[in-house]
C-alpha cells in the first residue's frame, strides 16, 4: 500500500546481517537508500548488489557522521529516513565483563544512537519530516541472556532514549520508533551450526528463526508517510519468541 518513491534513506551497519534486510525493504519501496557502514568494502558490495549507494561511517565518530550525512543530503537533496541499525554484541560474562567493554558496547550500540539520530533532525527539523526507526532488541527491555547483560543495557537505554527524543520532535512531523528483533538468522549466527539453529528455532512458536527482511519489512513500514501517527513505539518482530509462558506452552500448541 506504501511507497517510499522519492525518499532518501541512510541505514547505518547496512551492509550486513539485519542493516541488509532494512536495506532491501527500503530499495523495493522505491526508495533511495545510502549504506552507512564501518565495513567499506561490504558496503560497496551489498550497495552494488540491491541498487543501493554506500559511504564508509564509523556512527561512533560525530565528526564522521556529520560530514556523512552533509554528503547525503548534499548529492541527494534532503534526509527523509534514518535507521539507525549498526550494533555490536560482543559476549562477556560477569565475572570477567570490563570497564572499558561496558564503555565500549554502550558507545557503539548507543551514544550512536543518540549521535546520528541528533544529526540527522538537523536536516529533518527544517523540513518538518522526518522518519528515524531504530533497531534495539528483544534483549534488554523483555528478555535477558548469560553473558549479554551489557548487550541487554543498551539495548533497553536506546528504547528509553527513543521514547524522550520522540516527544521532542512530535510536533515537527518526525517520528521515532524502535524495531526489536528476535533471534535473526544472519551470517554470525550461521556459523554456529545446524544443530545450535534448529535447537533454537525449536524455542521460537514461528518454529524458525527470523529472517532479516522479517526486520526490514517493519523498519520499511515504520519509515512510510502512511506510519505517520505511530511514534515512540516499539515493534516486536520474533515470531512470537517472548510470548510462551513456559515451554510447554509451546508443545500444547503442536
Ligand atoms: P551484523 O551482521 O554484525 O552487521 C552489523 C553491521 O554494522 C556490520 O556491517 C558492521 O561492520 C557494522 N558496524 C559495526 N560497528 C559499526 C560502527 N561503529 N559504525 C558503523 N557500522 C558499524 O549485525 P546484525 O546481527 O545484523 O545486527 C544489527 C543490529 O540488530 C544491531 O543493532 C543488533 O543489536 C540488532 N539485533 C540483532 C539481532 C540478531 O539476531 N542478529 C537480534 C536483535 C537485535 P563490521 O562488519 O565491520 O563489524
Amino acid at each position: 500500500m506504501f511507497s517510499l518513491k522519492n525518499r532518501v534513506a541512510i541505514v547505518t551497519g547496512g551492509a550486513s546481517g539485519i542493516g541488509r534486510g532494512i536495506v532491501e525493504s527500503l530499495v523495493e519501496a522505491g526508495a533511495t537508500v545510502v549504506i552507512a557502514d564501518l565495513n567499506e568494502a561490504a558496503a560497496q558490495h551489498t550497495a552494488q548488489e540491491v541498487g543501493a549507494h554506500a559511504k564508509k561511517l564509523d556512527v561512533t565518530n560525530r565528526e564522521q557522521v556529520r560530514t556523512v550525512f552533509a554528503e547525503v543530503h548534499e548529492e541527494f537533496g534532503q534526509i527523509d529516513v534514518l535507521c539507525a541499525n549498526a550494533g555490536i554484541f560482543p559476549q562477556a560474562g560477569l565475572d570477567t565483563l570490563t570497564d572499558e567493554q561496558w564503555d565500549t558496547i554502550f558507545t557503539v550500540n548507543t551514544k550512536s544512537t543518540f549521535i546520528t539520530v541528533q544529526e540527522a533532525l538537523k536536516f529533518m527539523k527544517p523540513r518538518k519530516y522526518g522518519r528515524i526507526v531504530i533497531t534495539t532488541s528483544i534483549t534488554g527491555s523483555h528478555t535477558g541472556y548469560p553473558g549479554w547483560s551489557h548487550y541487554g543495557a543498551t539495548k533497553a537505554a536506546q528504547q528509553g532514549f527513543m521514547r524522550g527524543a520522540s516527544l521532542e520532535v512530535a510536533r515537527d512531523g518526525i517520528t521515532i520508533n524502535g524495531v526489536l528483533p528476535g533471534n535473526i538468522l544472519t551470517d554470525g549466527l550461521r556459523d554456529q551450526g545446524e544443530e545450535y539453529l534448529a535447537q533454537m528455532a525449536r524455542g521460537i512458536p514461528a518454529l524458525r528463526l527470523g529472517d532479516p527482511r522479517d526486520i526490514g519489512n517493519a523498519a520499511a513500514f515504520l519509515a512510510s508517510t502512511e506510519a505517520g501517527y505511530i511514534t515512540g513505539q516499539t515493534l516486536i518482530v520474533d515470531g512470537g519468541q517472548i510470548l510462551p509462558e513456559s515451554p510447554e506452552a509451546i508443545l500444547q500448541a503442536e
